[in-house]
């Protein structure tokens, strides 16, 4: 979520659901789980160490201060974009000779930025790409651009956002495998699983 001024501001229709979902299996597997949040009308998880943010560059802050860590998941529907500048007060229609134009400027990529080869890159990093056409080759293009290890490419042109049921595509380095439409929660068992035998 990216302010404009205090009471306005940029988001889209994601509900988290995924991510908290995700961050639950991984929990029930055993693992020491940070999740970091944008805003969402969802409870905390259990056994989960739950961090709440507002604008793409505060998660950036938060993922990076919870370092070290064996796996990086960027599920979250980051904006790609912020306004120029924030407001600080309210902006108002009267008085405005013209429509106050919105200048945007392009957030950090937190994904790229954690997948990026170092010391402290995580063994593991794994991010989404919402896609509404060619899942498979979108998505293949994004692992290799962004050079994480495993994209989870969703269809997003039905009731995905904001909705209790996904159906995606793992993209592993050449190796594609369906999980069809289901729960969220059962994609995030499977993801957690997966993970789990990554690690094994
Ligand atoms: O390029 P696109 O936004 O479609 O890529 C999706 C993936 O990149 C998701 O895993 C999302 O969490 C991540 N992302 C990010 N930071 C951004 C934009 C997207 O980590 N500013």
């Amino acid at each position: 979520m990216e302010a404009i001024d205090p009471v306005r501001f940029l988001s889209n229709r994601s509900s988290g659901k995924q991510g908290y979902a995700i961050a639950s299996a991984l929990a029930a597997f055993g693992a020491k789980v940070t999740l970091v949040s944008g805003p969402t009308a969802l409870n905390d998880p259990a056994n989960v160490s739950t961090v709440r943010v507002e604008s793409a560059r505060e998660m950036l802050e938060a993922c990076q201060s919870a370092l070290p860590a064996d796996v990086f998941i960027g599920v979250a529907a980051v904006a790609d974009w912020r306004p120029a500048s924030t407001a600080p007060q309210k902006l108002k229609l009267k008085g405005q000779a013209v429509v106050p134009p919105l200048e945007l400027v392009e957030n950090p990529d937190i994904l790229a930025t954690f997948a990026k080869a170092g010391p402290s890159r995580p063994r593991l990093v794994i991010g989404f790409a919402a896609e509404t056409q060619e899942i498979e080759g979108h998505g293949e293009a994004k692992r290799v651009k962004k050079s994480c290890d495993w994209i989870v490419a969703n269809d997003v042109s039905g009731d995905v956002m904001g909705g209790n049921h996904n159906a995606v595509t793992l993209i592993s380095d050449g190796v594609n495998e369906v999980w069809s439409h289901t729960t969220k929660d059962i994609i995030a068992h499977k993801l957690a699983a997966k993970i789990a035998d990554f690690f094994a």
